[in-house]
């Protein structure tokens, strides 16, 4: 059974006798999904078929060939898994809320579930598809454990009011999820294969940012890192995770960002591996930070600007705003890692190759751009192209979030004062060379080939 507290109507209409469809976007799986679960409880009801449609947009906030590839290679599984289950897969072109209308409409659907996503372009799809459709919207929240919109009504201020408000409600929403079964009511349309390498040729995805071919993607790619998670490095995660030479992160962010792999199902895994520090701290940030970036971005329109600051850190901003700065780099600069801090360029080196950045160096990275840009706007909107250009798991929540607490405060407090950052937290090199053995990451991106 879902939880009705992980549904919510976006529209009034009615419930027909129709195909029910199910919307993927966010959460690009076959298992572990309450949505496409929802909508095949809702299809067995009526005695109905069920489709998984999905809609590329041309273009989807500068993502580049990494994305795409990542994505489409993880969709081509979503069809053959869903094929398997008599769930045929529609991918449909062009812009999303017009072609979902236009598929509802030619298929006389019944109603259509797609997923909770707080960012602003899928707010727009949803809200507006809802709004013009004759058929009944419906959002199921598959990527929350707790649901985003049950845990709190409003922007909270930190981890520190949101965690109380997830831990209560946790125990009555971690456990293990129903899996879909072979849908019986076969539909008599057709659904075309897709050829991943074709439609990324014709995207013109832009081929200067390219996959990365060590990272596989879709749901066998994700269950695979989850298992090696688990086995090989979830013991020592509380330590090694703050170490950018230690890999002692899970890595797994690339996947959850796709929704090729449901935050629920790791949860559920990891917890049952005892109640102990390490454990602990990983789901510290799987749940409370991870589950705090989906409520900023739906409390907070403005999630990617400065108008997310707290009053307390726009007005320090604005008092810092005219510090002589030692450096200022283009955006060019940055994008080429050629700034005067070795480590600087050797995080964003790594960003570079691997479509990744250790998770501590994100933020000494991040505040670096501010301390070297003419402005905190300027700064965030360079962090932001960088982050969402090269990294996997780009133009996501925790992205936003993340550079929003390093460049201006959000979910953090007050720090001493000082030029540029004001009181904003402040990250330094020799701060970092105490961390970790600084020159031996330097080394290594230094020398590896671009
Ligand atoms: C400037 C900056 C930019 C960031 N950009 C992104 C981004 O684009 N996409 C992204 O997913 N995360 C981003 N983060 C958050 C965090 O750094 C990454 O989620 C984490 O490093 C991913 O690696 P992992 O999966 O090995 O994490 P682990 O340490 O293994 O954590 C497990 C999961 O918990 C969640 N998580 C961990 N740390 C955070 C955090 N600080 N905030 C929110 N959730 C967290 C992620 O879902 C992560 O996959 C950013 C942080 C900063 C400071």
């Amino acid at each position: 059974m879902t939880d009705k507290r992980r549904v919510h109507n976006l529209n009034s209409a009615e419930i027909s006798k129709g195909t029910i469809i199910y919307w993927m976007s966010r959460e690009q799986r076959i298992g572990d999904n309450w949505g496409l679960y929802y909508a095949q409880q809702m299809a067995l009801e009526s005695k109905v078929p069920l489709l998984v449609v999905f809609t590329l947009a041309d273009s989807f906030i500068g993502a580049t060939r990494r994305h795409y590839g990542f994505m489409l290679r993880g969709l081509m599984q979503v069809e053959e898994r869903a094929a398997k289950l008599n769930i045929p897969f529609i991918l449909l072109r062009g812009e999303p809320t017009h072609s979902i209308l236009r598929f509802i409409e030619k298929e006389e659907a019944g109603c259509v579930v797609c997923d909770f996503d707080p960012l602003r372009i899928k707010r727009h799809w949803f809200d507006n598809a809802a709004k013009e459709a004759r058929v009944r919207f419906i959002e199921v929240d598959g990527h929350n454990i707790v649901p985003c919109r049950i845990t709190s009504p409003k922007r909270e201020y930190g981890a520190y009011t949101l965690r109380p408000k997830l831990n209560r409600l946790l125990p009555e929403f971690l456990y293990d999820i129903p899996q879909i079964i072979r849908h019986p009511f076969l539909w008599h349309g057709v659904a075309e294969a897709f050829d991943a390498e074709l439609l990324i040729r014709e995207l013109k995805a832009d081929e200067r940012v390219g996959e990365v071919e060590a990272v596989f993607s879709g749901e066998a790619g994700a269950s695979a890192a989850l298992a090696d998670f688990i086995e090989n490095r979830l013991n020592g995660y509380s330590v090694g995770r703050n170490d950018p030479l230690a890999d002692g992160q899970s890595g797994l962010s690339p996947w959850l960002h796709f929704g090729q792999l449901s935050a629920q199902r790791v949860a559920y895994s990891v917890a049952h591996m005892g109640d102990t520090q390490d454990v602990a701290a990983f789901l510290e940030e799987l749940v409370v930070r991870r589950e705090l970036s989906d409520n900023f971005c739906l409390h907070c329109s403005g999630y990617d600007s400065i108008e997310a600051a707290p009053d307390w850190a726009r007005r320090t901003l604005e008092k810092h705003r005219h510090d002589p700065r030692r450096f200022c780099y283009s955006r060019v600069e940055f994008e080429k890692a050629e700034t005067d801090d070795p480590l600087w360029n050797s995080a964003q080196r790594e960003m570079l190759i691997t479509g990744k950045m250790h998770g501590y160096l994100r933020m000494y990275w991040s505040k670096k751009i501010l301390e070297w840009t003419e402005s905190p706007e300027e700064a965030i909107e360079t962090a932001i192209y960088l982050n969402d250009r090269y990294s996997i798991d780009g133009r996501d929540p925790n992205g936003y979030a993340g550079i929003a607490w390093s460049i201006c405060g959000v979910h953090d407090r007050a720090w001493g004062e000082r030029p540029i950052f004001g009181s904003i937290r402040y990250m330094s090199y020799d701060g970092c060379k105490k961390k970790f053995d600084l020159n031996r990451y330097c080394q290594i991106w230094k020398q590896a080939v671009l």
